[in-house]
């Protein structure tokens, strides 16, 4: 009787799912495994939220599998070793696994193909995360692109593959030793914020929601703050809950049936999910992006360093109510809307000059959809140091950005209640020098224009001394 291991690892899903779909039709029998990280202490890159995300898509995953007939295994440590002792455990022929698009991911992949070797079993490796990876989209002189419009449109020329039928059947052996679906207590880690709802099921709802009426009014909508405007998907891909495939088919069907502006706002949202495989590649192909400016004349830049600022923008006490808003909206539910991270970040980089690397690492820290590829593409891009026509100089004004994207304050209010009696324009201007805008609240711990060009010093600076 064939056997064959499935690996889950950033695919929690049996709905058109490539690796899992290939390993059920190889096989009589499938061995799902999902390998439990070691982690002690403080992690760089990770934290609570997403581990709870995780622990409860695992939960629900553990539960299909065995509601179609076979039974989830969970093994710890590291996860070449433990994969290669359950093939000779349990006889199984080949390991099968979708690929990480991250560097870490890919080192593991590279060790696992060559202990296969070593030991005798095949080891499968699919595409799945994105819908085109690696060499798939490059230049008419075969390189990778570095700017994205044209990337976005050579991405849209591609043909696009079709989903896979889902999961409904599987056969696990009995037998297997198996540790229980992690909690945060694996990891003795305790939660202090909100989460959202973890799991294929709830994922599914959420994509049905976006086609059903979100996607017709996307671009119209995606940058208030103070409105649910966008799909709220992206922990579901960052975790395959929901298949890339599946989501770009279901948008584009949707797209034909919209009249002309609806579809306009709807090509947007496809537009964002080019920016994701757009960053994906840039990482695949230039992997120094994780510790260097990807634009190389700003590299070796001087950044501050200067912790107090740096807990004050953490904390949300910055004396912005749009930023101290977005960085409590992160610190209790895992999430920031995209204006805010940019608005955010910007503030970081360029009115407080701390590295962009802090804030890109607390991101990861603290996000429940941290991607090491869109995070450190979303920092760069605000530092002004990355991967787009975006140049330094565009430095955005924190109070004008909450007048256009907040006009209300509603979002302000939501998540900094020491300003909630306060008339909106009040929170849209910077107070008489030195004064906080209410009792109990900070006065604005810089400012704005001071530092924009101290900012626009620093960067002509630095390129004349290159
Ligand atoms: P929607 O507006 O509904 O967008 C649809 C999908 O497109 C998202 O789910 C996401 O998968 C993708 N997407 C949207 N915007 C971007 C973008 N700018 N770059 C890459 N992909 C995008 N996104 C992450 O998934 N993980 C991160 O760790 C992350 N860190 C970021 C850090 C900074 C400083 C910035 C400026 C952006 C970051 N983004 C990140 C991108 C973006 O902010 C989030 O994807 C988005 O806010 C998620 O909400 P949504 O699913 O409702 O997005």
């Amino acid at each position: 009787m064939k056997r064959t291991l499935h690996w889950f690892r950033r695919d929690l899903r049996l709905h058109d799912n490539t690796a899992l779909r290939q390993a059920v039709d190889s096989a009589e029998e499938v061995i799902p495994v999902y390998v439990i990280s070691e982690w002690k202490g403080e992690h760089r890159w990770t934290g609570p939220n997403r581990q709870e995300f995780l622990c409860q898509s695992l939960a629900e995953l553990a539960e299909r599998i065995e509601q179609a007939g076979g039974r989830l295994i969970f093994r710890q440590g590291n996860a070449v070793r433990e994969l290669a002792l359950l093939v000779k455990e349990t006889k199984a022929e080949a390991v099968y696994f979708n690929r990480d698009p991250d560097p870490f991911g890919r080192e593991v992949e590279e060790e696992l193909v060559r202990v296969g070797a070593a030991q005798g079993f095949e080891v499968r490796a699919c595409k799945d995360a994105c819908l085109h990876e690696r060499d798939e989209v490059l230049t008419g002189s075969s390189e990778p692109y570095r700017v994205f419009t044209p990337y976005s449109r050579a991405w849209a020329k591609l043909p696009k593959d079709k989903p896979v039928a889902r999961v409904s059947k599987l056969r696990t052996p009995g037998g297997i030793r198996s540790e229980s679906v992690p909690t945060l207590e694996t990891w003795r880690i305790a939660l202090d914020a909100q989460v959202i709802a973890g799991g294929e099921d709830a994922a599914r709802k959420r994509m049905a929601a976006l086609v059903a009426s979100g996607l017709a009014s996307y671009g119209a909508v995606r940058d208030r703050l103070d409105l649910s405007g966008t799909s709220r998907l992206s922990q579901d891909l960052r975790y395959g809950l929901i298949s890339i495939r599946e989501l770009f088919g279901r948008c584009r069907e949707k797209m034909e049936t919209l009249p002309a502006t609806q579809r306009d706002n709807a090509a947007k949202y496809v537009g964002e999910l080019i920016w994701r495989e757009f960053y994906q590649q840039i990482l695949w192909h230039y992997p120094e992006v994780l510790e260097d400016s990807f634009n190389p004349k700003f590299r070796g830049m001087r950044w501050k360093s200067d912790p107090a600022a740096f807990d004050r923008w953490c904390a949300g006490e910055t004396g912005f109510p749009v930023v101290d808003a977005a960085m409590r909206q992160l610190a209790q539910t895992g999430f920031m809307h995209n204006r805010a991270r940019m608005i955010t970040a910007m503030f970081l980089t360029k009115d407080l000059h701390i590295d962009w690397r802090e804030g890109e690492a607390y991101f990861m820290r603290q996000l429940t959809d941290g991607e090491i590829a869109s995070n450190n593409g979303g920092w760069q891009w605000s530092a002004g140091t990355g991967a787009d026509a975006a140049p330094y100089f565009r430095i955005q004004n924190p109070w004008t950005q909450s007048a256009r994207f907040d006009p209300d304050a509603a979002y302000i209010k939501q998540w900094v209640p020491e300003l909630r009696d306060l008339p909106a324009e009040k929170l849209h201007v910077a107070p008489a020098s030195g004064l906080p805008i209410a009792l109990g609240y900070p006065a604005p711990m810089i400012d704005h224009a001071t530092e924009r060009e101290w900012t626009l010093q620093m960067f002509a600076k630095h390129q004349g001394a290159t």
